[in-house]
């Protein structure tokens, strides 16, 4: 595996694969890599010749400093971690790299519906990091495709809609959520867990298993109350539980005129917050 930092090195590294019509492969991560991490790198070798993967902590889609503070930097050991895997290409780059002419973000990037639901709602300007973040790096690695985890759903719908409007033709892949053996889905943040905290948030999941077995029997809203019950039952404090279209991510009214319904969740765990989801149809 070949470590990156330069763009000038990682640009003249994608040239050569280009030249020689290999497929190129991207897996965009903030570090502290786990099982997801790993999976999302595997799926990109299955379809793709040559897999980069970028560690880049990006300060503009946290809005919450102290989650910025706290998030977990173990470098040395997702090095290790990625040597084991067919990863080709590790990109590292410095704040300078990615925003060379300050972190303010670019006029072009409009603002969707998908801002103000769910994710967008709790946490102000978190996407418009994520599409300044995801747009610079796509620029500098011009993937053919792009690996991004179901964990992150509202993410994979809001960079979906940024490749349409941009006509790019990146192809974007979403992954399927990896998770503990109680169900608890994978996330760098689980590391701040302490053991108490980390024995009540598979709750989320459980939920979002109950939701679906509860789609066709109660209303969504009655669903999402009762989801919203049992996590503050649970000593959990959610932000939200929506059961939503799968495309659009606009609440469900009458679920009978949705092909694809996912169950979205955010909730603190003491000072972590979670996300989770998972599909109820489709
Ligand atoms: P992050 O480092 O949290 O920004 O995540 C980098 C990528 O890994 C994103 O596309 C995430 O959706 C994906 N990811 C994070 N956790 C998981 C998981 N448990 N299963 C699958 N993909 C994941």
């Amino acid at each position: 595996m070949l470590t990156i930092k330069e763009n000038e090195a990682l640009s003249r590294i994608i040239h050569q694969h280009r030249n020689q019509n290999r497929c190129i492969g991207f897996v965009p991560t903030m570090g502290a890599l786990h099982e997801g991490h790993l999976s999302l790198v595997r799926q990109a070798r299955e379809t793709c010749d040559v897999v980069v993967c970028s560690i880049f902590v990006n300060p503009t889609q946290f809005n919450d400093p102290g989650d910025l503070e706290r998030y977990p930097r173990p470098l040395e050991r997702d090095v290790a971690l990625l040597e084991n895997t067919d990863c080709a290409i590790l990109y590292l780059p410095s704040l300078e790299a990615i925003y060379p002419a300050g972190t303010k973000p670019s006029e072009q990037d409009l603002i969707g519906p998908l801002d103000h639901l769910m994710e967008g709602a709790f946490r102000p300007g978190h996407f418009t990091g994520v599409r300044q973040v995801v747009r610079r790096l796509l620029e500098l690695v011009a993937p053919d495709e792009l690996f991004l985890g179901q964990k992150d759903y509202q993410q994979v719908a809001v960079i979906r809609e940024m490749l349409r409007r941009s006509g790019s033709s990146i192809r974007l892949r979403m992954c399927p959520t990896a998770r503990e053996q109680d169900g608890l889905a994978m996330s760098s943040r689980n590391a701040l867990l302490t053991p108490e905290w980390r024995s009540v948030a598979p709750v989320m999941h459980q939920c979002l298993q109950q939701a679906r077995s509860e789609l066709g029997e109660l209303t969504p809203r009655d669903i999402e109350e009762r989801a919203m019950d049992t996590l503050r039952h649970a000593g959990l404090k959610p932000e939200y539980f929506s059961v939503s279209d799968g495309d659009t991510l606009e609440p469900v009214g009458d679920p009978g005129g949705h092909s694809r319904i996912v169950a979205c969740t955010a909730a603190w765990a003491g000072k972590v917050r979670l996300i989770d989801n998972l599909m109820l149809r489709g």
